[in-house]
């Protein structure tokens, strides 16, 4: 065997490491491309694999095959050099001028692509930039480039550590490493070495791949949670508020407090992160506390008295604090009406199982209290018994929201949960709203109420309360968005 169809093997056989990926959850990297797109202001983003007859794609914007003949792809050249390779304009460049994708109208005129590079030195694909006119890229729009072509490395790291650990008890998945063992194409080594010999193989690399990820991820949220008391007393957690607007008329009606905190040496860290770990440290009530006193004190503040207010609640709330008399303690302590408030519960098989959540709930909502089901189309969304919930208020998930007008399914899943949900007397709210064309498409289906960076990104108190009194933020529900309008909504 030749050298260069050697280590054209060993590529494929990296790239084949990947294959797994093309089912799994690939959010971050449509994220990589929707922002690279912004950024090089561009239509298409692409995130490519190249295998040996095609190229599939890891992320994408702009473009929505799945996959496409190795023929079309330019990105096979771009693997063929290391640096970023730049096609000014197509139809001027003899390698690509007779090119169907170029030839045809409207077709691609530009193409900018910074080859994947995995940490052997395998070429697995390219991020790639594509415009329908010709272009140059700045010398530090390139190295901004291969900057995104890290991320897109890193991120794939992550995705190969994570796939080696027990979503639910954090440990090593051997079961995992055993399929990879003995599937193509590292079936041939259990062919050479024995199934015995395979299995030992597996357990040592997932051991030694594990042990390394694992030491990190336990040693950061081993700090996080020792960090969180201290971090809590002296100010370093905060909340902002982001602003949820009536669909139709375009007017403020509320704001989600969400929590954030500012580490002095880890920075501004996500409650994506941290509420699970204190979820799973059995200390989330003394976080709901906190935020129960702190947002109703903060609302107390604004000179605006109709201004409601929405609060994210944990499961685990609910066994270990009376909901219910918490609320209407703070409300008498602030002087709040029950009819402000909102409660956040994500729904799942934890709110039906439990007898006592359900009475908790009815309580809360006799009171005056809304109660919305939060991220409604993730994990165990269920109409069937969504009715044995005292909620009133359903938001649907980002993920479905999210990036809608370049999705056909998501818009058909939208459509129908805010169909079904208004016949079921719901009020409906789509979050993670980030575009215009988003905003009119959820509207259109009926939803009434949005929330997402399009509008407004979370606010922090000072400013929350500005716009509450002197300069009301409101969006103008018409088809054309008022020229500046959303600028002073989305800075922070
Ligand atoms: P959530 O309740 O679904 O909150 C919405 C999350 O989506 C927030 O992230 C918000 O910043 C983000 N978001 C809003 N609009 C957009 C958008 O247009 N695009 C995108 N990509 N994201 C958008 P955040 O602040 O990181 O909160 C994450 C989750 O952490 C929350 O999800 C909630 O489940 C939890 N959380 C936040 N604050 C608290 C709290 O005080 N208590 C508890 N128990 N959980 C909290
Ligand atoms: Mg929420
Ligand atoms: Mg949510």
């Amino acid at each position: 065997m030749s050298g260069s169809s050697r280590s054209e093997q060993e590529r494929l056989v990296a790239v084949q490491g990947l294959a797994w990926l093309e089912a799994a959850n690939r959010e971050n990297f449509e994220r990589i491309c929707r922002l690279a797109a912004t950024l090089f202001q561009v239509p298409t983003v692409l995130i490519t694999v190249v295998e040996t007859h095609r190229q599939w794609f890891l992320g994408q914007v702009g473009f929505d095959a799945p996959e496409a003949p190795i023929e079309t792809s330019f990105g096979a050249h771009a693997l063929a050099q290391r640096e970023v390779m730049q096609v000014h304009d197509a139809r001027l460049d003899p390698r690509f001028s007779s090119h169907p994708l170029v030839v045809a109208p409207e077709g691609v005129r530009f193409y900018a692509g910074a080859p994947l590079y995995d940490r052997y030195g395998h070429g697995l694909g390219s991020l790639c930039l594509i415009d329908k006119r010709p272009r140059r890229l700045e010398p530090e729009q390139i190295v901004a480039l291969q900057d995104f072509a890290e991320m897109v490395m890193v991120q794939v790291d992550q995705c190969q550590l994570l796939k080696y650990r027990d979503p639910l008890r954090h440990l090593t998945n051997l079961q995992q490493s055993r399929v990879d063992t003995s599937s193509p194409p590292n079936g041939s080594l259990l062919a050479m070495i024995g199934a015995e010999a395979a299995e030992q193989l597996a357990r040592l690399c997932v051991a030694a791949c594990a042990d390394n990820a694992q030491d990190t991820v336990k040693r950061r949220a081993q700090r996080l949670l020792d960090d969180f008391p201290h971090a809590l007393a002296n100010g370093e957690v905060h909340l902002e508020y982001q602003p949820r607007f009536n669909l139709l008329n375009g007017h403020m009606v509320s704001a989600e407090a969400l929590i954030g905190w500012r580490h002095p040496t880890l920075g501004k860290l996500s409650p994506s992160e941290f509420i699970p770990l204190i979820e799973g440290s059995g200390n989330i009530s003394m976080v709901t506390r906190w935020l129960i006193d702190r947002a109703l004190g903060d609302l107390a503040s604004c000179v605006d008295r109709d201004v409601r207010l929405a609060l994210n609640l944990s499961p685990l709330d609910f066994q270990n604090l009376d909901i219910a008399q918490a609320l209407q303690d703070a409300c008498k302590r602030h002087d709040i009406e029950f009819m402000r408030l909102e409660v956040e519960i994500t729904e799942g098989a934890w709110v039906k199982a439990d007898p006592q959540i359900i009475r908790q709930l009815t309580t809360v909502r006799a009171l005056g209290v809304d109660v919305a089901i939060d991220d409604f189309g993730t994990g165990y969304s269920n109409f069937a018994y969504l009715h044995e919930i005292p909620a009133n208020v359903l938001k649907l998930d980002q993920s479905l929201v999210t990036d809608l007008e370049h999705s056909p399914r998501k818009r058909i899943i939208a459509q129908t949960v805010f169909e079904l949900a208004r016949k079921l007397g719901y009020r409906t709210v789509a979050e993670g709203i980030e575009t215009f064309r988003c905003l009119r498409l959820v509207r259109e289906y009926g939803c009434d109420e949005g929330q997402g960076y399009f509008m407004s990104r979370p606010l922090a108190l000072e400013r929350f309360k500005r716009h509450c009194g002197e300069v009301p933020l409101a969006f103008h529900p018409s088809d054309v968005p008022p020229q500046g309008a959303f600028g002073q909504l989305s800075s922070n």
